[in-house]
């Protein structure tokens, strides 16, 4: 039975800034104001997950937003749930694990700096949460875990 890869987007493959500029390569402006940056080897990352299983991308941002991040990075992913899909607990997004997915995969991988953000834990999901990316040039945070899905 396949893989599925349940991606976040900020702080894990990007960085959406206010600030003036970042050391790393800039993705997209987004508006005026926000610039959006790419962390480096999340192509590399995404490349790796489109191998090796299906992808999911699950995001607290607003869907048009989302939607455009992964048109940038050439994210395919089988679905786009954004902020609509959270369910908000004490006024925080949070994110779930649809039954769906648990009886379609064998094997759940979340990739997502924020790992409190999500509300399932059931036994066949595996949180792989790399540091929180804040627009660094020489941000390392996805290394380990490409190492580590090489081996998958
Ligand atoms: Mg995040």
């Amino acid at each position: 039975m396949a893989r599925l890869f349940i991606l976040d987007l900020d702080h894990t493959l990007i960085y959406g800034s206010y600030a003036e500029k970042e050391s790393a390569e800039l993705l997209f402006q987004h508006n005026p104001f926000l610039k959006v940056y790419k962390r480096p080897l999340a192509e590399e990352l995404i490349r790796i997950c489109q191998t090796k299983g299906d992808i999911i991308v699950y995001t607290t941002a607003l869907r048009k937003y989302a939607k455009t991040v992964c048109d940038k990075l050439a994210i395919h992913p089988k679905a786009l749930l954004s902020r609509k899909n959270c369910k908000i607990i004490h006024g925080k997004h949070k994110k779930t694990v649809k039954s769906d997915w648990v009886t379609s995969y064998k094997d759940i991988i979340i990739i997502d700096d924020s790992p409190n953000i999500w509300l399932s834990n059931d036994d066949n999901l595996t949180f792989l949460v790399p540091e929180e990316f804040r627009g660094q040039a020489a941000d390392i945070g996805l290394q380990k875990i490409i190492n580590l899905l090489k081996r998958y």
